[in-house]
């Protein structure tokens, strides 16, 4: 098994991976100056991959994590309550949000703060450097909107395991869709 660090820029939209980068700073921080003598890598469940070395005193810990993950992205709530995964669908800023906001979005040109060239998505003014950006940018928006239709749910699941395996859900709460 080949192991890498879980690379959030490629799997999460970018208002989601912050708030997950910083908890997994958080934890993986600490693993960095343990002794290396003693680490071992765990499975990260959300997102199929090796987490970084983490001092085998902390594994343990880490091991009990639990959070609701969103069944249609990799999305994940730490707070254990599954109103954050309902917020993340459907809460203001949420993906229905969004998709309403953007309706006919589109690139505006602008400049950045040293005055150079940029552009600016028209519905929520964030700022890119080209217009196919700003469309990657709605078109990313419009793609979340289709992958949550349907049937969502919020799914408890443990964070991380020893061995690479798809998450164990522990269980899980309906927010949009059928109850069956
Ligand atoms: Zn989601
Ligand atoms: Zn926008």
């Amino acid at each position: 098994m080949v192991s890498r660090v879980p690379e959030f820029d490629q799997v999460l939209p970018k208002d989601q991976r912050s708030a997950l980068a910083e908890r997994h700073g958080q934890v993986l921080s600490r693993a960095a100056v343990a002794d290396p003598g003693s680490e071992i890598k765990l499975w990260d469940c959300v997102n199929q991959s090796w987490s970084k070395p983490i001092p085998t005193y902390e594994t343990q810990a880490i091991m009990q994590q639990m959070g609701y993950r969103c069944s249609a992205c990799a999305f994940v709530g730490f707070g254990q309550d599954a109103r954050e995964v309902e917020a993340h669908v459907l809460g203001p800023g949420g993906v229905f949000d969004k998709m309403v906001s953007h309706k006919g979005a589109h690139a505006i040109p602008s400049t950045d703060a040293n005055g150079r060239n940029a552009f600016v998505c028209s519905a929520c003014g964030t700022k890119m450097i080209s217009p196919s950006r700003v469309e990657m940018h709605i078109d990313s928006i419009r793609n979340a909107f289709h992958a949550h239709r349907g049937r969502v749910t919020a799914q408890f699941i443990r964070l991380y395991s020893q061995f690479p395996s798809a998450p164990h859900i522990l269980g899980e709460t309906v927010i949009t869709g059928d109850d069956e």
